[in-house]
């Protein structure tokens, strides 16, 4: 044990003392963390970094201050959630910043979650202009969330939901036969529908742009409901000769409109998926009351700085900035005149305004300026995400306690760091402790003491290596850390590739793209680069992956989200097309940073096909044929082979009262997920709960002799996730987990050339050396005659690109164009580019 990491003596004030942590893959560690100072955890992804910050720190700070405050619920909580820790001394109540790991829960904007939007509330209320002869509104007026404040016509979505003809009826070449009414039911409902039109003698066999425009809008539109006779399975002819001799009919049905049928089902239906289905044919607008503000007209009539709330909330924050700022500096004309008539509601203008615009700056410094308050979270990204959260903790005047981090620098271009790093500087400075997580080479040499965990990961990690000042781990022989921060890494020597083709994108328009002309090359490792903010997941993520993919014939795979399918529908304004390269494509691959399950029953094996390959393989042993238990037993969702109680959960959810609900293991299965039956099923000596408890590191020699199985358990430690465990939750995965699961997914099929690989920041969370492996098999990829493109801000991935396209020059308004565009070598040379100066000169 390195001298530094054992403690001189037991008692040293100014310092968090951990004995004997063993949470996960711990190994009995004893280390010392200053108080009042920024540390940092480094080591490669598994070596237990979190464990220590996230699963021992923060978990016993939070057990502390459960006991403290409800000591009932305590043996209603989660016995596993003490850590497994000798003890901890002299450890301050914590907060954690974490990326949200997961789905965002709840319907927020940037407004509520930095609260800016109480205090705007609180001004408009009490410092707005308001109309003559208009009584004064509380604060809730100002919210669409309030009966106080909500539009009643758009109930404060600021949106209004219609059908139209061309919604309806996407395609008009077709006939009614033919389903021209793509809104209407399908199956026998819509075959009901057609035979009463039949009866009712319109021609269901001509192309619908056919029909005169009086008979489609009164198929489409009309709210009369006749009921008459239909003749199923007649001819139309037929059915007119049956009309005529008053044949007895099949039933009487009765009409409804395209329109009532969609908009009812919309409101009434309980059907997830009908309401899902029925949306598409629905095409939102404004609100024509509120103009898509989402409050009352009375909220809106009321003003400050000649702006009503919807108008503020839409300003990029740092125009918000610039509209208060002479309010709290004391200096904006009307502020005078107020001065003079209500001396007390100037004075309140002037201190909100400060209170305001102070908050504002922090959240500019972290580079967060073009976010406006309206804009709902579920769109931002989890790095900004959490610096939002950092810059909120930034005024919150608290002090004295230790703020645990989960990777502050995600999604910050290396240009942002020194203000992300003023921002954890100015917490310190109020008197509280900084434990984080981080990859970042100038993060880590910013620090104050730096704990480094390895070795390596999983089973061959779990030490602490070194604890102290950042300088002493230069002598750290056996920190993979050390080599990037002290070791000069030589750039790649290999010259760029050569493009195969380009992909030209011309008139791109999403967001703060206007008009944008972009070409990308293909057949080579391109990384697109920029400030936070200057639209290069607009450009990649949104209409590079939609313009493709409607070439390909296929909608963007769409994962189900959470939440009322319309709540999500944006405003998108798309404009752009291809005019070159596609042919050069044929697949197209997303690897994201999004959940690849929000249930646990989704997991790493059930993911990448692994766990089909391990059940067959228990489903062929002589117990399991003896008993006829096919593979399907040895699924936790199914009923035979699970756990009843809890479903194959593996736990149960506890409801607590005044506390979020949290999950305590089965009793029953005691969080195996299987019964018993199932559980006597070994295949050599482990039944299949041991199986997905083993890392993937463990299971690669387990069923070495399985080329199947070994197959995708080698590709998964190739991307560097050899520590996690088979049967670990997709909801315990961070977003950079997932996404390598999604590649090592990738990864396991055969390669044919010519698919276009799309990933938007894949080193977020992974250590230098992880990041290594990753670009590895990145290059295999492009050698295997594929196209890589990157959204980046790692500069050594940059650097080791083919091809740079850098986005900017600023973020929101300020950007949105390609500020620079070349080999790494000639952007580095790029005047304007923010990127040039971090990359090395060619
Ligand atoms: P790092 O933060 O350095 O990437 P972690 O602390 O997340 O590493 O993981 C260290 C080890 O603990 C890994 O082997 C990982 O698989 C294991 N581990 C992480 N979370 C859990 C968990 N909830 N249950 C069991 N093992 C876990
Ligand atoms: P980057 O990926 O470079 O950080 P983005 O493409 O995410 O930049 O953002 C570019 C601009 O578009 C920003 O002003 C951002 O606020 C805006 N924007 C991005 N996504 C959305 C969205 N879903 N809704 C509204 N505005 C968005
Ligand atoms: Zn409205
Ligand atoms: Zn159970």
């Amino acid at each position: 044990r390195p001298p530094s990491a054992a403690p001189a003596s037991d008692s040293r004030t100014g310092y968090v003392q951990v004995r004997g942590a063993r949470e996960h893959n711990l190994k009995d560690v004893d280390v010392d963390l200053p108080r009042d100072a920024l540390v940092v955890f480094t080591g490669v992804s598994g070596s237990g970094k979190s464990s220590l910050a996230f699963g021992t720190l923060y978990a016993e700070a939070q057990r502390r201050y459960f006991e403290s405050v409800a000591p009932y619920a305590r043996r209603l909580i989660d016995p596993a959630g003490n850590p497994e820790v000798d003890s901890i001394d002299g450890l301050p109540p914590a907060v954690a910043l974490q990326q949200h790991r997961g789905a965002p829960t709840t319907r927020s904007s940037v407004g509520s979650v930095t609260t800016l939007s109480n205090s705007l509330r609180l001004l408009y209320s009490r410092a707005g202009t308001y109309p003559a002869n208009q009584r004064h509104l509380d604060s809730d007026a100002f919210s669409p969330n309030t009966p106080a404040g909500a539009c009643p016509n758009c109930h404060g979505l600021g949106r209004v939901y219609e059908v139209t003809e061309r919604s309806l009826v996407p395609d008009d070449s077709l006939t009614i036969r033919e389903r021209a009414i793509a809104g209407w039911p399908p199956a026998w409902h819509g075959q009901n529908l057609r035979d009463i039109l039949v009866t009712l003698g319109y021609d269901v066999d001509r192309p619908w742009r056919e029909l005169p425009k009086k008979e489609r809008d009164w198929i489409l539109f009309t709210d009369e409901q006749p009921t008459v006779p239909v003749y199923a399975g007649l001819t139309p002819a037929q059915t007119r000769q049956a009309l005529k001799r008053k044949a007895p009919p099949s039933y009487m049905g009765t009409f409804s409109s395209a329109r009532r049928y969609v908009l009812q089902s919309f409101a009434t239906t309980q059907s997830a998926l009908i309401k899902k289905r029925v949306s598409r044919y629905m095409e939102s607008g404004e609100c024509p009351v509120c103009h898509g503000k989402r409050l009352r007209p009375e909220s809106l009539s009321v003003t400050f700085a000649g702006m009503d709330y919807g108008e503020l909330s839409r300003l990029p924050l740092k125009r918000v900035e610039a509209v208060l700022r002479p309010y709290a500096e004391g200096t904006a004309f009307s502020l005078k005149k107020l001065t003079r008539e209500h001396p007390e509601k100037a004075l309140v203008t002037e201190r909100i305004a400060k209170d305001l615009v102070a908050r504002l700056h922090v959240l500019m410094g972290l580079g967060l300026g073009y976010l406006s308050l309206e804009r709902s979270t579920p769109t931002l990204s989890p790095g900004e995400l959490q610096r939002l959260r950092l810059a909120t903790q930034v005024r919150s005047n608290l002090f004295g306690v230790v703020y645990v981090l989960d990777e502050p620098s995600a999604g910050l271009h290396p240009a942002d760091t020194q203000s992300l790093l003023k921002a954890l500087d100015s917490l310190k400075a109020a008197g509280n402790s900084l434990f984080v997580v981080e990859h970042e080479v100038d993060v880590i040499r910013h620090a104050d003491w730096v704990v480094d965990v390895g070795p390596a990961a999983g089973e061959q990690g779990g030490q602490v290596l070194y604890s102290g000042p950042l300088d002493g781990l230069q002598e750290v022989e056996a920190s993979q850390t050390r080599r990037y921060l002290f070791g000069a890494e030589p750039p790649r020597a290999r010259p760029p590739r050569a493009p195969r083709g380009w992909l030209r994108m011309r008139g791109v328009s999403r967001n703060n793209l206007h008009g944008l002309d972009v070409d990308f090359p293909l057949g080579v490792f391109t990384t697109v680069t920029g400030i936070s903010g200057s639209g290069k997941s607009s450009l990649v993520s949104q209409v590079l992956v939609e313009l493709v993919s409607a070439h390909l014939g296929h909608e963007p795979v769409e994962e189900e989200e959470e939440g009322e399918p319309l709540e999500r529908t944006q405003v998108r304004t798309t404009g752009g097309r291809i005019t070159e390269g596609l042919e050069g494509i044929h697949r197209l691959v997303r690897v994201d940073q999004k959940p690849i399950g929000r249930t646990p029953r989704s997991n790493l094996a059930t993911y990448t096909g692994l766990f089909d390959h391990v059940r067959k393989l228990f489903a062929a042993t002589p117990a399991a044929r003896t008993r006829k238990y096919d593979a399907g037993r040895f699924s936790f969702n199914v009923a035979k082979g699970r756990c009843e109680t809890c479903e194959g959960e593996g736990f149960v959810s506890v409801e607590l009262l005044f506390l979020p609900s949290v999950y305590a293991p089965c009793p029953t299965c005691h969080g195996a997920r299987y019964n018993e039956k199932t559980l006597e099923v070994r295949f050599q000596g482990k039944n299949i709960a041991e199986v997905l408890g083993m890392t993937v590191d463990a299971a690669h020699a387990f069923f070495a002799e399985e080329p199947l199985a070994l197959r995708a358990l080698s590709v998964l430690r190739e991307v560097g996730l050899g520590y996690l465990r088979l049967g670990q939750p997709a909801t315990e995965l961070s977003g950079g987990e997932a996404q390598r699961i999604k590649l090592a997914t990738e990864l396991q099929r055969p390669q044919r050339g010519h698919t276009l690989y799309i990933l938007d920041e894949p080193t977020t969370g992974l250590h230098p050396a992880d990041v290594d492996k990753l670009m590895a098999q990145l290059d295999g990829l492009v050698d295997a005659g594929n196209t890589v493109i990157l959204v980046e801000h790692d500069m050594r991935v940059v650097s080791a690109s083919d091809w740079v396209i850098d986005m900017g020059p600023g973020a929101g308004d300020e950007g949105g164009h390609v500020v620079a565009t070349g080999t790494p070598a000639q952007v580095s040379r790029a005047p304007r580019s923010r990127t040039a100066p971090f990359l090395a000169p060619g």
